[in-house]
């Protein structure tokens, strides 16, 4: 029964995928079009990702799909339909579509990017039978596939497609926020290396760092990018080119090194003061650990940052582990 559900959204999506990638070239499509020209999109990119366009009419795919004999309720059921006070109507509305697959190529749902400034500015399917958010990755059905063992971890749509573009096609995007176990796990099924490249904003570091102790559980090898001046990926290549992201990816901290700069920021090392606030600071973060091989390589690491004896940050840690219990 569950099983027959899932599969009848499998198809539906599929259907509307094919939907609103006739529509993105079709005349209601031409300012879509545009907008997606104007970022930078190639048709071939725009083709290897099903990037559609979803009319403002609010009708045109439930008047599709009703017409194959779907109905109303099970499309409400799939999250391609609203449903207000009995009256059904399109989900997405005057957006540029962005498919969502899964690792077996099933599309699980839709990102929509409104075109016109109305907000909210990206509009996901909501939580369905077969799409859940913080259980996959975007762009993970190519990623997977590459040689190398490693995935760049961006934020958003625009970013993972732009590197995929420029030849990085290693790029999946967490979809907004903070990293979670699930997909941390999907990460670890088929690569050993992530590098995250998250927006240089506050947001974006706050995401990170709490995505990073997620990956660390799971022992995955962990670098991360930081792009300079307040950018994300997507602007960066596009400004700088791709040469530079990998200039970026050469240079990027290990795990230790990026919270080690994050926990410095707006501290004066020279002044014991600080010095203090410092230890206290990564001491805490490295209380969560639970391998305590991992705790004493960064308490050891903490002490040399800090110029303390590697004692004292370890006092310090033990203060916090208990503090816990
Ligand atoms: P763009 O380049 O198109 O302006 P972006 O990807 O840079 O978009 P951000 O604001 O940095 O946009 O957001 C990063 C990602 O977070 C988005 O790609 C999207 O997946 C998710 N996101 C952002 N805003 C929302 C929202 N209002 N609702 C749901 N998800 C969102
Ligand atoms: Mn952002
Ligand atoms: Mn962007
Ligand atoms: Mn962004």
């Amino acid at each position: 029964q569950r099983k027959k559900l899932i599969d009848e959204i499998y198809k539906v999506n599929k259907l509307a995928t094919m939907y609103f990638y006739n529509k993105l070239f079709s005349e209601e499509g031409r300012q879509a079009l545009t907008y997606i020209r104007k970022r930078g999109l190639t048709e071939a990119t725009i083709k290897k990702f099903g990037i559609g366009y979803s009319s403002p009419h609010g009708n045109g795919l439930l008047n599709f799909l009703k017409e194959k004999g779907y109905t109303e309720s099970f499309l409400v059921k799939a999250g391609l339909l609203s449903q207000k006070n009995n009256r059904y109507y399109d989900r997405f509305r005057n957006r540029v579509m962005f498919p969502i697959i899964d690792v077996k190529g099933n599309v699980i749902g839709f990102g929509g990017r409104s075109i016109d400034d109305s907000l909210p500015k990206y509009l996901n399917t909501p939580e369905t039978e077969v799409f859940k958010k913080g259980k996959t990755l975007f762009a993970i059905n190519f990623a997977k596939k590459t040689q190398q063992d490693k995935f760049i971890i961006v934020e958003g749509y625009m970013d993972a497609i732009s590197l995929h573009q420029a030849g990085i096609d290693c790029a999946v995007a967490s979809l907004g926020t903070a990293l979670t176990e699930d997909q941390a796990r999907l990460i670890k099924r088929y690569k050993g290396n992530v590098v995250i490249a998250y927006d240089a904003d506050e947001a974006g570091i706050s995401a990170a760092l709490r995505g990073l102790d997620i990956l660390d559980e799971l022992n995955l090898n962990i670098k991360v990018l930081t792009i300079p001046y307040g950018k994300d990926p997507d602007e960066f290549i596009k400004k700088e080119g791709v040469n530079a992201f990998n200039q970026l990816i050469e240079n990027a901290d290990s795990l230790i090194e990026f919270k080690a700069k994050v926990f410095r920021k707006n501290l004066d090392l020279d002044n014991p003061q600080d010095r203090i606030i410092y230890v206290k600071k990564i001491a805490k973060d490295i209380a969560k650990l639970s391998d305590e091989v991992k705790r004493e390589v960064y308490i050891s690491s903490a002490a040399k940052v800090a110029q303390i004896p590697e004692n004292a940050v370890r006092t310090e840690v033990a203060r916090f582990v208990n503090r816990e219990i």
